[in-house]
Order: C-alpha cells, then structure tokens, then sequence
C-alpha cells in the first residue's frame, strides 16, 4: 500500500499521522491529473469540439462515480464546490438566508469544526434565527428548522448517529445538513440510508486533489434554492436586466469549474473502493487501539474522546506539556503530528483546553510507525519534563 504512494519514496522516514488534516495522493490519482492535462485537457459544458467533449465526459463520469460512492439516488444531487467549507456555506447563504426568519432554530452539536458552526452563526445574524447549540442527541421542537452536525468529529473521533437524528428531524420537517469531511475517507457512505438532507466532504481528504469537495443533496431541496454565485453554466436564458437559472447541480457550479482536480477525484474514490471502506476501517481502527493502548500508560497524559466505535484519530492533551512544542520536537524527528486548536476552539474549551495533540492514520501508516511514534513520543515528554 505505502509503495503507491510517491510522497514515502521521496521522504522514506516520514511518518505521517495528519491524514485527517489531509491525505497524500496515491500514484493513480497524480496519473489522472497528469493524463488529464497531457492528453485529455479542454474546457466543460460549454464548447462542441473533441477536447471539451472528452473532458466533459471525464467530469461527469466522476459525478457518477460519487453519486454511487455515497448511494444518491440522482446524480444532479451531486454539486462540486471548493471543499466541505465551501458546500457548508453555501446552504448557510442559500438554503438558510431564504427559508429561516425570527423564531425559527438552527441546533448545532457543539463538537463541530469551524467549518459546520462559523456558517450557522453567520446565517443566524443575517436571518434573525435562533442558534441553539447540543451535546449528544439534539433536543428538537417546532421551531428547529435545521439541524448541523458532523458523521464523525475531528477531535473526539465520535461517529454521531446520524439515521436517528434524520428521523426525529423528519417529524417537524427540519432539514438535516452532515458535515461528511472525516467520515468519507474512512466509512461506507450512504445517504439514503443515513436519510440526511444534506452530506458535505472534501476530496483532499480522499486521497483526491485539493480544491474540491462534494455538496449532495437532496434534488428537490436543491432545486429550490437560489445560487450564491452568477455566472457561466449556471444559467438558463439571460436577458440585461435580468436571468432564469440552470437546474442542480449547474446551478451551484458558475464559472469554469476545477476540472482536472473533478476527474482525479475519480481515480482516488475508485481506490479506496478497490480495497474496500470495510478494510480501510479495520486496518486504521487497530493502528489507533495500539495506539491507545500505548498512550494510556503515559503519565499525565489524557485521551480526548474514549468512545470505542470512534474513527481512527486520537486527540490527546499532556499535563505541562504545550502541544506546540511536542509537534515541533517530534518534527525533528520526522514525525508529523497535528497540533493547536484543531479548528474546533468551542470544543477544546469543553475538554478546558485551548490546545491539543492529534494523531489520526489512513491507509498508508503502518503498526511499525505506530511503535516507533510511541518511542518517540516518550523520548520527547521526558525531554520536556527535564527541569
Ligand atoms: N469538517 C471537519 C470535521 C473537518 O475535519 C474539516 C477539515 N479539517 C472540515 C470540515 C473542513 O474541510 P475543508 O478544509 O476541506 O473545507
């Protein structure tokens, strides 16, 4: 598996454990982007001759890729964006801006990344709505009208249950959005089943380019909102004064779209597909226990999220020991560790930490580097702790 990918070929002694920042591109995919701009490039949707028919082809073969990678039931509720940020933001200035008003209610888990909370509290300004936020199950009345959390959290690792909450969120008719950007690398997805009304993740994440991520959401709902950009492609007929809109997903996708990023991604979801997300699953979640098991005889030390069906990342916080200088002394020792607020200061605060240390895996890491990462580990806390 490691041999696929070029980056550990370049850097042989690189440990790598920020996969769930973003992952390194296996071979397949750096090959589409490069087959793609050497033989294949031209623009989309707009032009007849062959180079632009053939990219054409190739964007939206990857639209059908991931419409089956996340079991939609339409490919038109597949819209390409800039990333899980950008898909959450655009239902916060679309969906939002023109369904909520004063009295209404917006529940987010107070576990999110920035990404899936910053939006809401934006949209809550602008509309007059409620922000309300949960801990674990949300506490849905009348007035909810949407419902934000994340398939998995990038601190705690938890996967929420995201089918039960569709459900009661299906009651009073609020509308469900999933930030999907930890979950999609490392579980099987499917959005019917889940029954959410919106799933968001990034490619970057995927093993796919960066600069692109996946809004699915329901065709009805997408269909009835207003874009947030004009221009090219997202047009019906456009008079002076005034335009009429193309359908979803063109609608969502103004300008000339990051084209050879959509076609790799193809490559990258066709790997992990390959190997199989059961496998992926099983391989990552015991690279974290053996990890877990090992950081649970450190001193001092405290795991942030100890649920056992959690994802393959573990967060920790050392007593006396800023999780800056730790990601640094183990820098120089090529490890490659997250550290800080990890984007998600709200859910630090909850745990009475500004910072912590996260190590998450993907299919590369291997049991070797989680010893020798705990080796390391040791060595540095004990340099650290010297007076
Ligand atoms: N949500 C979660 C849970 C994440 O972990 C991340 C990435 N750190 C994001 C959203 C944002 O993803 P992106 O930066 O690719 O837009």
């Amino acid at each position: 598996m490691r041999d696929q990918f070029p980056i550990f070929k370049h850097h042989p002694s690189l440990v790598y454990l920020d996969s769930a920042a973003t992952a390194h591109k296996p071979q397949c995919v750096i090959d589409s982007l490069t087959k793609f701009y050497s033989e294949e490039y031209g623009t989309v949707h707009r032009a007849i001759y062959r180079g632009a028919l053939i990219a054409t082809d190739r964007y939206n073969d990857t639209r059908e890729t991931v419409r089956k990678f996340v079991n939609a039931e339409h490919v038109e509720e597949i819209v390409f964006t800039r990333g899980t940020t950008d898909a959450l933001n655009l239902i916060a200035l679309s969906w939002a801006r023109t369904n909520l008003k004063p009295g209404d209610e917006i529940l987010v888990s107070e576990m999110e990344h920035h990404s899936n909370l910053v939006p809401w509290q934006m949209a809550a300004q602008a509309t007059g709505a409620t922000l309300r936020t949960f801990d674990g199950m949300p506490t849905i009345t009348s007035a909810t009208k949407l419902i934000a959390i994340a398939h998995m959290t990038n601190v705690t690792g938890t996967i929420n249950p995201i089918a039960l909450i569709a459900k009661e969120a299906k009651k009073v008719g609020a509308i469900l959005v999933v930030d999907g950007a930890q979950a999609a690398p490392h579980l099987k997805i499917d959005v019917q089943a889940l029954g959410c009304d919106f799933y968001a993740f990034s490619s970057h994440k995927c093993y796919g380019p960066t600069g692109l991520g996946i809004l699915y959401g329901k065709k009805e709902l997408l269909d009835s909102m207003p874009p947030i950009f004009g221009g090219g492609d997202m047009i019906d007929r456009v008079d002076l004064d005034q335009s009429t809109y193309a359908k979803a997903p063109l609608r969502f996708e103004a300008g000339t779209p990051i084209i050879a990023s959509v076609v790799a991604l193809k490559a990258a979801l066709d790997f992990i597909e390959e190997i199989g997300q059961e496998k992926i699953a099983a391989h990552e979640n015991n690279l974290r226990i053996k990890l877990e098991e090992g950081l649970s005889s450190i001193e001092g030390l405290r795991i942030l999220g100890t649920d056992p069906d959690k994802g393959p990342l573990t967060t920790f916080a050392i007593k006396g020991i800023h999780s800056l200088d730790l990601a640094t002394l183990l820098d120089l020792k090529n490890i490659a560790i997250r550290s800080g607020n990890l984007c998600a200061q709200p859910t630090l605060r909850k745990f009475g930490l500004e910072t912590a240390t996260r190590v998450s895996f993907g299919i590369y890491n291997t049991i070797e580097e989680v010893d020798h990462f705990l080796s390391e580990l040791k060595k540095v806390i004990a340099k650290l702790q010297t007076p």
